[in-house]
């Protein structure tokens, strides 16, 4: 895990309090599940599918793909998607395999030099794209680094 100078990093489920105090991501989901009505409980080793991890306002999370669906979770690698709004009702409420970026620290590194709510990534971004914004947020605030 890649953290700056103030010992922030870019958390990931298994790293948020309310994921930890349930017992970790599987026992959180299902929480969540089951506090949902029509309570169903998805077999969560039984994938179809990928969706991709990105970097929503400093933490890693996966925004719901499906049609109409507006729903974001918090990421764990390893572990797989599973909407709590739509059920993955397109995915014929199958979860779905989460796909890391390969360039996850770098990535991260890139991020946190920046202010939380500002610590984004999406699929597709490239390191050098990250860097100018990063130089032109440090021109602004008059940084040099
Ligand atoms: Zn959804």
């Amino acid at each position: 895990m890649v953290k700056n100078e103030f010992g922030d990093f870019i958390p990931t489920a298994n790293s948020e309090p309310q994921v930890r105090a349930a017992g970790g991501y599987r026992p959180w989901l299902m929480s969540l599940m089951k506090s949902r009505p029509p309570y169903i409980a998805p077999d969560l080793d039984d994938c179809k599918g990928v969706v991709y991890a990105e970097v929503i306002s400093g933490t890693w999370a996966v925004k719901c793909p499906f049609t109409g669906c507006h729903g974001a979770l918090v990421a764990e690698p390893g572990e797989p998607y599973f909407c709590p709004d739509c059920l993955n009702q397109e995915n014929n409420f199958k979860p779905c395999n989460v796909v890391f970026p390969e360039k996850k620290e770098v990535i991260e590194t890139l991020l946190l030099i920046r202010p939380k709510p500002n610590r984004n990534w999406v699929v597709g971004e490239t390191m050098e794209s990250l860097r100018f914004e990063n130089a032109a947020y440090l021109a602004k605030v008059g940084k040099s680094k």
